[in-house]
């Protein structure tokens, strides 16, 4: 099965509201400490604004997430290039630069989204991918690997240490912050029958698209290919 769907925010979908706000947990966000939202949004809200996009393509069993898309600059572009350099299926989720509204993903519920629902029913394993921020210097510029299934998160990281070994990698769900683990049950990325890795990416390997046209980037462009083909290997594989 292969289709592609681009939707703008704002269709039947978006207007039931989860109601699973008050569920915020130790699981809860990238940054939720940090004054950086206007004020907290639902998942509804985010999906109902005008100029919010979600992209669907269903194609093998294994498939990329992004969630927060233009908010997490790179996420978004490097799941699309992850999953068509392996076949693989694909959700994004992206709103303009000016937006930041940061839904946790604990919170994105795919009961109020027709195209993460279809994604999640579609793929057995799924590769979630995020960023975090240079602000939090004491995380190394290392990549997270978390999510639930500690198999597979350990055999992402086993593959990424192999093919970035300038880079460090942790996957000891102990090292990693509580807010970027990924693990919570109501994460998309712990939604799908075979399991999920989340993905907490520095921004030194999200130079891809725009962002690796920025002044500074240059440098970063060729180690983030390195990662895109990594990911597709991996996606290749879990498809088999
Ligand atoms: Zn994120």
């Amino acid at each position: 099965m292969y289709g592609m769907i681009a939707l703008v925010g704002g269709d039947p979908f978006t207007r039931s509201p989860s109601g699973r706000r008050q569920s915020m947990g130790a699981d809860a966000t990238h940054g939720a400490a940090r004054p950086k939202y206007r004020r907290p949004v639902t998942f509804a809200e985010l999906l109902a604004h005008p100029d919010v996009v979600q992209e669907v393509a269903l194609r093998s069993r294994a498939g990329f997430l992004a969630l927060h898309g233009g908010l997490e600059p790179g996420t978004a572009e490097l799941a699309r290039a992850a999953a068509s350099a392996a076949g693989a299926s694909c959700y994004t989720l992206v709103q303009p630069d000016d937006l930041r509204h940061h839904v946790p993903s604990h919170e994105s519920d795919p009961a109020l989204s027709t195209e993460l629902t279809a994604f999640l029913a579609h793929v057995d394993v799924v590769v979630s991918v995020h960023g975090y921020f240079h602000r939090r210097e004491a995380l190394g510029h290392a990549i997270l690997v978390g999510g639930a299934d500690r198999g597979l998160t350990r055999r992402l990281a086993a593959r990424l240490r192999a093919a970035l070994p300038e880079v460090a990698v942790v996957d000891d769900p102990d090292a990693i912050p509580v807010d970027l683990r990924g693990r919570n049950p109501h994460n998309p990325v712990n939604c799908t029958a075979g399991g999920g890795v989340q993905l907490e990416l520095p921004p030194r390997v999200r130079a891809i698209g725009r962002h690796g046209d920025r002044p500074g980037a240059e440098e970063h462009r060729a180690r983030t290919q390195t990662l895109v083909l990594a990911l597709a290997d991996f996606a290749r594989e879990q498809a088999a």
